[in-house]
């Protein structure tokens, strides 16, 4: 048997009923309880039972008769601790039932701190109905017999001030509370004691009323002779003589710190994020309210907003694990701390967004220096286990009346800049327009069709024929993937990739790419015995995400799919992101047979010394580098010395781009090995492969 008690609970769903009876069973009580769901039957129970606590749903219909359940409580003076269960989502906005006398809210998904909270009101319960019998009593023998030093209840941490206020008597339990000693109190006005939650105008209208003969009750915060605080709940009784002034007023003091504390925690977890210690959304929001408002009223303190998003911050996740990420928010976050001025209000929005509200700078082009300086400051490295990280983050403003006016707004279009920073070039700053609105949208609009476009059958694949010049032979072919769009008609890759990317779609659609690449594996190579490879262009998401190596593996065990015809192309960028992650991967797919290109060459960062550490077998110069080549320009150099740099470390190369037979002689004469291009064909249907390379080759015998 565990220990009794009696919980009256208002609440329609069965589901919640027998959590709260499990929770408070598996925590050693054991529940008397009545389930009730409309006010009048809750009226009728409610006086039934000597109830411990009233446990109410904050889901209506209940919600919106809280208060009414509240005053009809305080109407009847029935003391019961009313404990609210609420949603998590509904947490911050049903705070505010605490102060309007309701005594806990409990989360109903996490109910670990229902027994704490049953024990601890049913505790102060009995406290206060003590109290109000001594109090009862006292007033009445005191005024009878109008003795002064009276035995208190121990319970009562008790204290008597004669008519200035100077203490007079004080009872042991007060002298323990407070750490002073007895005779260090007596003789002492009570300020000793700071009362650190009321101001003199509050100290003003209590004396005021008290000094009327009126009984005062409320809570107060006094410090400690440590300097630490409690908070009691007090009640001062005035004692008036026979002229009918006062002449000495007794404190009842009741310690209701660990309450306090208790509440104060629930509020800064409500409104602080845990891990950075930075006010969240929900108050910063209140915030930009606030700063709209006092703009509003005196025309000073232009609202300026920052939105900062650190650059790629999932593959730190990734790779350097959860720790390590959570170590460098908390350092990104301190660093916004020491960069802003102290009237910054910064923010932690949620993952790596933080914000920044700013009132000082007058105009957006301080603004933008300011971000730009931000920026510099948190490219610093950040030392983390032994290495040193470099990181950039990119950073979006938006500023009052700048397509907006509220506090929602001017968030929402911080981030949309944010955003667009980022889409333009990773750690840059954008401020917001309203063309970056309509593109966002139009974005979302078309990430949302991409959602249902494999399923509609609505992506497609073509290939593009790759020429081995020194032969003249067409064996190798790039993927390339097509998006018919109901209404738009054709979307480019390069427009709907980065949000396949940006939404996770990229797996399946890589997926699906592969798939159909086989199917022209299996009717050119296998059915027709023309030999061919057709190579995939892989997403760093795929790359790193999943797991490469096994799709081809699988696709060559389920469909015999032979690993020479498979080939897969990588960006410069992605393989120089994570190299010890990267050549592993590589490495393990050349082994098998599968060849690999690294993409889009002279686009990046173009090190040759990145050539050197990569397991590779073909690199693809990208075609914005050919447009420039002129026999003997500085361009032609580097192209010859990156073919001969290519060769020398045993890959091939692909010049990509040619659109002009001019181009096709100098890529000749300089030794390189294939290319791809408009000048032999622009990438085709599946249907049209067969036909092509049948076509070459016949044009090439008649020549
Ligand atoms: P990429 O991998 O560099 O592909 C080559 C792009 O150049 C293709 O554009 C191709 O149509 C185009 N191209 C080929 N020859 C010429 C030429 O002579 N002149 C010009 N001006 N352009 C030429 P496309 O098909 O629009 O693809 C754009 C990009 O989209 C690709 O660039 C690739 O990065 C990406 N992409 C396409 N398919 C896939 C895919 O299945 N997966 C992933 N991850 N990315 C893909
Ligand atoms: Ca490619
Ligand atoms: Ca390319």
């Amino acid at each position: 048997m565990g220990i009794p008690i009696s919980v009256l609970i208002l609440e329609n769903d069965s589901n919640s009923v027998f959590d709260l009876v499990r929770e408070m069973k598996a925590n050693g009580l054991s529940p008397l309880y009545k389930v009730v769901e409309t006010f009048q039957s809750w009226e009728a129970t409610v006086h039934e039972e000597d109830w411990d606590a009233i446990i109410c749903s904050t889901r209506e219909p209940f919600h919106s008769e809280i208060p009414v359940y509240l005053q009809y409580l305080n109407d009847k003076k029935i003391d019961i601790p009313v404990i609210l269960l609420s949603d998590p989502e509904d947490f911050s906005k049903n705070l505010s039932y605490m102060k309007s006398g309701v005594n806990d809210l409990i989360d109903r998904k996490n109910l670990l701190r229902l027994t704490e909270v049953l024990e601890r009101e049913r505790r102060e319960l009995v406290y206060r109905k003590e109290k109000n019998t001594t109090e009862t009593f006292l007033y009445q023998s005191l005024k009878e017999i109008q003795l002064q030093k009276f035995a208190l209840d121990q319970a009562n941490i008790v204290s008597i001030t004669d008519a200035n206020g100077i203490i007079t008597y004080v009872n042991e339990a007060f002298s323990k509370a407070t750490g002073y000693t007895v005779s260090e109190l007596i003789g002492q006005n009570h300020r000793i004691l700071k009362s650190a939650d009321k101001t003199k105008e509050d100290w003003t209208k209590i004396w005021e009323s008290i000094q009327k003969g009126k009984v005062w009750r409320g809570e107060i915060r006094n410090i400690k002779k440590d300097g630490s605080d409690y908070w009691a709940d007090t009640t001062i009784v005035p004692f008036t003589g026979q002229d009918g002034s006062v002449f000495q007023y007794i404190a009842i003091h009741h310690d209701i710190t660990d309450r306090k504390l208790a509440e104060q925690q629930l509020t800064h977890d409500a409104f602080y994020d845990n891990l950075t210690g930075l006010p969240n959304r929900a108050l910063f929001l209140a915030r930009i309210e606030q700063k709209i408002f006092a703009y509003n009223s005196k025309n000073t303190g232009y609202p300026i907003l920052f939105c900062i998003n650190i650059d790629n911050f999932k593959r730190i996740n990734h790779s350097l694990g959860n720790e390590a990420g959570d170590q460098i928010l908390v350092i990104f976050a301190e660093r916004l701390k020491q960069f802003s001025d102290s009237d910054a209000i910064i923010t932690r929005l949620g993952a790596d967004n933080f914000s920044i509200l700013l009132t000082h700078l007058l105009a957006i082009d301080e603004g933008v220096n300011y971000a730009l300086r931000l920026l510099e400051r948190l490219g610093d490295p950040i030392p983390l286990g032994g290495y040193e990280i470099y990181l950039t983050a990119s950073c979006g403003i938006s500023a009052f009346g700048l397509g907006g006016k509220d506090a929602d707004v001017l968030l929402r279009n911080a981030e949309i800049a944010m955003f667009h920073a980022k889409s333009q070039k990773v750690g840059t700053v954008s401020v917001f327009n309203q063309a970056m609105q309509e593109k966002i949208h139009f974005q979302l609009e078309i990430q949302n069709d991409l959602k249902k476009a494999l399923n509609h059958n609505e992506i497609f694949v073509y290939y593009q024929p790759i020429l081995d010049i020194k032969e003249n032979k067409i064996g190798h072919w790039e993927a390339l993937v097509r998006w018919r769009h109901p209404q738009r008609g054709m979307v480019s890759p390069a427009e709907f990739i980065p949000l396949a990317e940006d939404s996770g779609l990229i797996v399946p659609i890589t997926r699906f790419v592969l798939e159909q690449a086989a199917n022209v594996i299996e009717e050119v190579q296998i059915k027709q015995g023309l030999p061919i490879s057709i190579a995939v262009n892989l997403s760093p998401q795929v790359f790193f995400d999943q797991n490469i190596f096994h799709w081809i593996v699988d696709l060559h065990n389920r469909r015999g799919i032979p690993y020479t015809s498979l080939q897969v192309e990588i960006t410069e960028s992605l393989a120089m992101k994570n190299l010890t992650e990267t050549v592993p991967i590589l490495s393990n797919l050349i082994d098998i047979g599968v060849k690999v290109a690294l993409d889009d060459f002279g686009t990046g960062f173009s090190s040759l010394s990145y050539l050197e550490k990569l397991p590779l077998s073909i690199v693809k110069i990208d075609k914005s580098f050919l447009s420039n080549v002129e026999e003997g320009s500085k361009e032609s150099f580097l192209l010859i010395s990156i073919i001969n740099m290519a060769h020398d470390l045993g890959y091939s190369v692909v010049a990509e781009g040619v659109e002009e037979v001019e181009q096709l002689e100098l890529l000749k004469s300089y030794e390189c090995d294939k290319i791809q291009g408009y000048w032999l064909s622009k990438p085709i249907a599946s249907e049209e492969v067969i036909p092509f390379i049948h076509q070459f080759y016949s044009k090439q015998e008649k020549q």
